[in-house]
């Protein structure tokens, strides 16, 4: 009975401890930093861009309007940006994943003040999680802002890919009409087994939209298993051994996270054990997949294509294999930049999404829970990796 009242009184006394330290927080100008990508001319035209430099995530009057500080900019690399000099100080720093600031642990080592680190959209992996949990870092993201998005870009990837549409419409724009040419690597998406590495919301929903499409049979490869409702919902089986997923695969869908399970998942290794022709597509991380072992592959038709708007450095340098790789007909193409996750719908929603984690932060109120990747106790989520 002593014990349990001593108990309560501890917990009393940390809660209130904890609310000065809020109430401290919240009356105290903060520095925050935002990385995002410069929108030029047509952020100046269409402010619905809120991802960009030009348009800030729609929050500055808002932020000043509370006395904090908001610096944002662009530059990111190397020690004379504008990330590694105003790090030091930082009280938060908001990032996107479309043009991500990396925070690695020489970054995180200098970031004396840094709290918070918010992702503007989905996928946190520009953050050096282990090292952010040890230094009781918060690392939030917008979870679920745009998954549909992502998740419509993967179906219409796998359709272009399927039905080689690029060399189609290339050919149209040339002023060529050689049907045969393009026919002679077409095919239905009917009747082909489709696979999802990684079943969480962008996978799930990709085997949802793919129903009507009367495709063989729905795999999926994913060490949380979905449970039997919903698996039943997307007619989907569970393969739990990676090689003979792949193997059973004339359609690959890559929708996990990147951490040190998934860096360099897909290379020449695990390429040899899919099917022959197999079509990729990766909406999920650059890095998940060996540049230069899916190129090989797809020049050399081990992959009849590869789509996707994720590459392993962003903005992609002008040399990247993946500009330029095609299969021994001229097609499998289907890369474009990372923009599946920003629709002018998705920038509000995860604009709306940032401003909450802020206003949650300042007040010293819980995070939506499904948004926590690392609190207070570490890992929060268990999608990057098992531990
Ligand atoms: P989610 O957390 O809902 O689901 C991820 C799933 O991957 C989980 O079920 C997890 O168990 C599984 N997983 C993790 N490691 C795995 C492994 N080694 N093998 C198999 N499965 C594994 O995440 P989500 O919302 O579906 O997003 C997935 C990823 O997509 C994000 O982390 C991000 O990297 C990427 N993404 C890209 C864009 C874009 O614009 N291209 C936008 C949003 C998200």
């Amino acid at each position: 009975m002593f014990a349990k009242a001593r108990t309560g009184a501890i917990q009393a006394s940390v809660r209130n401890a904890q609310a000065a330290a809020f109430s401290k927080q919240a009356s105290r100008n903060m520095k925050i930093l935002a990385i995002l990508y410069k929108g030029g001319e047509a952020a100046k035209q269409e402010p619905r861009l809120l991802g960009t430099v030009e348009n800030e995530l729609g929050i500055r009057s808002w932020l000043e309007s509370q006395g904090h500080e908001y610096l944002v900019s662009d530059d990111k690399e190397g020690p004379n940006s504008f990330l590694h000099k105003n790090i030091h100080d930082a009280d938060v720093v908001i990032t996107t994943p479309f043009h991500p600031g990396y925070l690695n642990k020489e970054l995180l080592d200098k970031a004396k003040n840094l709290k918070l680190c918010v992702t503007a959209g989905v996928g946190s992996d520009h953050v050096d999680l282990n090292i952010a949990a040890e230094k009781g870092l918060e690392v939030i993201e917008v979870t679920g802002s745009n998954v549909v998005s992502v998740a419509e870009h993967a179906v219409m990837s796998i359709l272009l890919l399927v039905r080689n549409f690029v060399p189609a419409h290339e050919m149209i724009k040339r002023g060529d009409w050689l049907v045969s040419d393009v026919a002679r690597n077409a095919f239905d998406l009917e009747g082909k087994v489709v696979g999802t590495l990684g079943a969480g919301r962008i996978g799930f929903r990709i085997l949802q939209r793919l129903q009507p499409f009367n495709c063989k049979e729905f795999l999926y490869y994913d060490y949380n298993a979905l449970d039997p409702t919903r698996e039943k919902e997307v007619n989907a089986r569970r393969v739990e051994d990676l090689k003979q997923f792949v193997s059973q695969c004339d359609v690959v869908t890559v929708n996990a996270p990147l951490h040190e399970g998934t860096m360099g998942l897909i290379n020449k290794d695990l390429l040899k054990h899919f099917k022959k022709g197999a079509w990729l597509v990766n909406t999920a991380r650059g890095a998940i997949c060996n540049a230069e072992d899916v190129a090989a592959a797809v020049n050399s038709g081990q992959l009849n294509g590869y789509a996707g708007d994720v590459w392993n450095v962003q903005p992609a340098p002008k040399e990247h294999p993946w500009r330029y790789m095609q299969n021994p007909l001229g097609g499998g193409n289907g890369m474009v930049p990372h923009y599946s996750g920003t629709t002018l719908d998705a920038q509000l929603r995860y604009a709306n999404g940032t401003k909450q984690i802020l206003e949650n932060f300042f007040q010293g109120k819980p995070q939506l829970p499904a948004n926590v990747i690392i609190g207070n106790k570490g890992y929060a989520t268990t999608s990057y990796g098992q531990r």
